[in-house]
């Protein structure tokens, strides 16, 4: 493994938690404080979950070194100067909730084909342009989950003049810029120039082949505006013949990055692995070998899918933080991105059960057992690590979920000794708050924990003989028997009164429920107070 290889994960690892070693890798190369993280994106489509990648594996490494008594700066910037090039077909606005272009004003996106982000309408007119939009969302993505980023507008790096100095010198060394260039990238002809001025006269950012003429000492391009490709299709220039400034236009992707790493002092960047085989290893180069610099740690993370199926923005396959975090809490979301990230996985709304277990023997490791990775991953994971909160079992939740009355998801939870006596007020509070969570799972999958207990009697009539097996029911349960054991009573009492057992469950359903089915009706009707079950079943309230 070289230095630049990107998948720094890859071999046997000093340390149990992948960011404690990540960490080690940062402190070898002797950084100055602060250490600065990068993450970035450019602003189309909708800001999703994984997305956030981008935050989360920076943070996890951030905080390694702040263990370690160092001060880290977590930076964010916002690829906003890039160029719209396709309308998006999908949108979120400020809230998170996504939306179709025919929600928004599309016919100022379509005007604006071809400019930069920050200089295109805010489709929703919340902000000042679409790029401050999409940041905006990002920024209270990376805010709901605790954590704390700068974001950077390189539009604005650009404006203010951050970026004036690497891009002369990319610009007096573009014959060398584009030799390292050609061995990258394709298409690299004796007219590319490593700077895209935007156009005075239609606002578009030109391509490489824009500038006919530089002039450093002026610190001017001269260039004619041009078509631009733009994924099979054409975006028409004008043709205006003008001149710009190095701070009026953009470095080339492949220029940019590496320059931010320059501006910023970039010494560690999470990025998804399409860049490992392109646009990482060119920056590595041009970074040390056109800029002089010393490129910084990279990491290759591996993309999750969502549901089993990759994220799509476009097609609307996507998930937001924030709407992740109506049925997970905040710590669990972190916990997820506390997995190793040189490998795939799938981030599942269905089995959102199963994470949710997870976290809490993770959690349950760390305050029992002594264990290298809880004992480094989960204090970055918790709000607190003071002492163990009580957690319900989310499942457990999802049915205190069905009904609404307070006190009675607290006898619940107390009855099945999910919550100890000496619990003080706070904590009950506190583990009783996953059962909104949980609520919202259940409707969101609309799976077998979506019902709701009717609080009042529903209005019933049975024949004579189903009223009979029901008061038979309400005896069992009178008697005080498990959850199992009535549930095998149900099967019992049908045959005993020549019914078929299916239409003593729904009868039951309508009671309880209001509906035609619902959960396995003898552990359910078990949790229940004991005296509302019997009268119930009686049809007497
Ligand atoms: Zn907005
Ligand atoms: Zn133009």
């Amino acid at each position: 493994m070289t230095d630049d290889d990107p998948y720094i994960l890859g071999g046997p690892q000093p340390h149990d938690f992948w960011a404690e070693s990540v960490a080690e890798r940062v402190l070898e190369r002797e950084p100055e404080d602060p250490i600065v993280i990068k993450g970035g994106i450019s602003p189309s489509g909708v800001p999703h979950l994984g997305n956030m990648n981008e935050v989360l594996r920076g943070y996890f490494v951030a905080e390694a070194l702040r263990g370690r008594g160092r001060t880290v700066k977590q930076v964010f910037t916002a690829d906003d100067r890039d160029p719209l090039r396709k309308l998006p077909r999908k949108l979120a606005d400020l809230d998170g909730n996504i939306v179709g272009l025919g929600d928004v004003d599309a016919g100022a996106l379509g005007r604006n084909l071809g400019k930069p982000y920050t200089a295109i309408p805010d489709p929703f007119g919340c902000c000042d342009s679409y790029g401050e939009h999409f940041s905006n969302l990002i920024e209270r993505s990376a805010d709901a989950l605790g954590i704390d980023v700068e974001m950077v507008s390189n539009t604005e790096r650009y404006e203010s003049g951050a970026f004036e100095e690497v891009t002369r010198t990319l610009l007096e060394g573009r014959e060398e810029a584009r030799n390292v260039l050609a061995n990258y990238q394709d298409k690299v002809d004796d007219d590319y120039v490593p700077f895209r001025p935007i156009c005075a006269e239609c606002g578009h950012v030109t391509e490489t082949n824009a500038v006919t003429s530089v002039d450093l000492d002026a610190g001017t391009v001269e260039y004619v505006c041009g078509d631009i490709e733009a994924g099979g299709q054409v975006i028409e220039g004008c043709g205006h013949e003008g001149t710009a400034t190095f701070r009026e236009g953009k470095l080339p992707w492949r220029f940019e990055w590496p320059a931010q790493w320059q501006v910023l002092g970039v010494d560690f960047e999470p990025f998804g692995k399409d860049h490992a085989e392109g646009s990482w290893p060119s920056g590595v180069d041009i970074s040390r070998n056109v800029l002089g610099d010393e490129p910084p740690l990279g990491m290759a993370y591996e993309w999750f899918t969502l549901d089993g199926e990759p994220f799509s923005s476009s097609a609307g396959h996507v998930i937001m933080v924030q709407d992740v975090l109506e049925f997970l809490e905040p710590e669990v979301l972190r916990y997820f991105f506390t997995k190793d990230p040189s490998r795939a996985r799938d981030f599942s709304v269905e089995r959102a059960d199963q994470l949710v277990d997870e976290f809490d023997a993770f959690e349950r490791t760390y305050f029992e057992d002594d264990d290298e990775r809880t004992a480094a991953a989960y204090p970055p994971v918790a709000a607190t690590v003071d002492e163990h909160p009580i957690r319900l079992p989310y499942t457990f939740a999802a049915v205190l979920g069905m009904t609404d009355d307070g006190d009675l998801r607290e006898a619940m939870a107390r009855r099945e000794n999910h919550i100890p006596d000496e619990a003080t007020e706070g904590d009950v509070a506190a583990a009783l708050s996953r059962v909104e969570y949980a609520r919202t799972w259940a409707e969101r999958t609309d799976n077998a924990y979506n019902y709701r207990l009717a609080t009042d009697l529903p209005p019933v009539e049975f024949d004579e003989n189903t009223e009979a097996a029901l008061d038979d029911l309400a005896g069992v349960v009178e008697a005080g028997r498990d959850g199992e054991a009535i549930q095998s009573e149900i099967f019992e009492t049908a045959r005993s009164h020549d019914m078929d057992p299916g239409d003593l469950f729904t009868a039951g359903y309508r009671l309880f429920f209001d509906t035609e089915q619902g959960p396995k009706l003898g552990p359910f009707l078990a949790e229940l107070d004991r005296a509302f079950v019997v009268r119930r079943l009686r049809r007497e309230g």
